[in-house]
């Protein structure tokens, strides 16, 4: 099971791992906690532009989210659907129904219920900061955490992470690619730097390069959104090259498998 916060974090944090799964006859299950509205909308209209219309993008992003998990072959689709907050300081972070607004123990507890129903052996969410720092990235770490305390039946827990030397490789990429890329500022720089783990720090490895077209094209059913069309951008090879390998940190293990491990499910087979 994979808790996400938007519709297109799954094909982003954890397309291969799900694609390479499901081949192997395992059961999947993406939990997606808000309805994307906060994204861009069609025509790439951003959130605060005129005519840009939250029900609409939402709408549009439901329907990429289902084309996203026919190719990556998940068997479960569950939707939370709070709102999406937005950046952490925009004013939709306190809108009413807003993930970041609502109190944990109330989604944790409909997330629990999942937990319930499907019992998955592997619960794959993000790090504490939300991985960067994004109000629903964070929320769906807060919630996970509470439905494993409340339900206590999930043999092992990972959190998503990329290796420093990726993120050092991709800065490079986003150059080679990204026409309007623009150094970031000190502060900004210092904030990447602080994103993901030393390569040592890593627990898990696992290698997804055979299913890069599949989460390739499960990006692609999100290619109204802005910062996936740069992915998009470089291509199958490129991409698959750079993102074929899919790190996590593990945060719970009742197994007992040896570390650095590269299979979410050692000591499970
Ligand atoms: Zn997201």
């Amino acid at each position: 099971m994979a808790v996400h916060a938007h519709p297109d974090d799954e094909a982003t944090g954890t397309g291969g791992v799900l694609a390479r799964y499901a081949a192997e006859g395992i059961r999947t299950v993406l939990v997606t906690c808000t309805d994307g509205g906060c994204g861009d909308g069609p025509g790439g209209v951003k959130p605060g532009e005129p005519g840009h219309d939250p029900a609409a993008v939402a709408a549009m992003r439901r329907q990429e989210l289902a084309a996203s998990c026919e190719v990556l072959k998940i068997d479960h689709l569950e939707l939370l659907d709070y709102a999406d907050s937005g950046m952490m300081g925009w004013a939709a972070n306190e809108a009413p129904g807003a993930f970041w607004q609502t109190p944990v123990a109330e989604s944790a507890a409909r997330l629990a219920d999942l937990l319930l129903r499907y019992r998955p052996d592997v619960v794959v969410t993000y790090d504490e900061n939300g991985f960067y720092g994004h109000p629903d990235h964070i929320q769906a770490n807060r919630i996970t955490t509470a439905a494993l305390e409340l339900t206590g039946l999930t043999p092992k827990v990972y959190w998503t992470t990329a290796p420093r030397s990726t993120i050092q490789r991709f800065g490079e990429v986003m150059r080679e690619f990204g026409a309007d890329w623009e150094e970031p500022d000190p502060a900004e720089a210092a904030a990447m730097a602080e994103i993901g783990l030393p390569d040592e720090e890593i627990t898990t490895w696992v290698d997804t390069t055979a299913f890069g077209g599949q989460k390739f094209d499960a990006l692609a059913a999100h290619a109204s959104q802005g910062e996936n069309i740069f992915f998009l951008k470089m291509g199958k090879e490129r991409f698959t090259e750079l993102m074929g390998v899919e790190t996590f940190v593990r945060v719970q293990d009742s197994t007992g498998a040896a570390l650095p491990e590269d299979d979410l499910f050692a000591g499970l087979r």
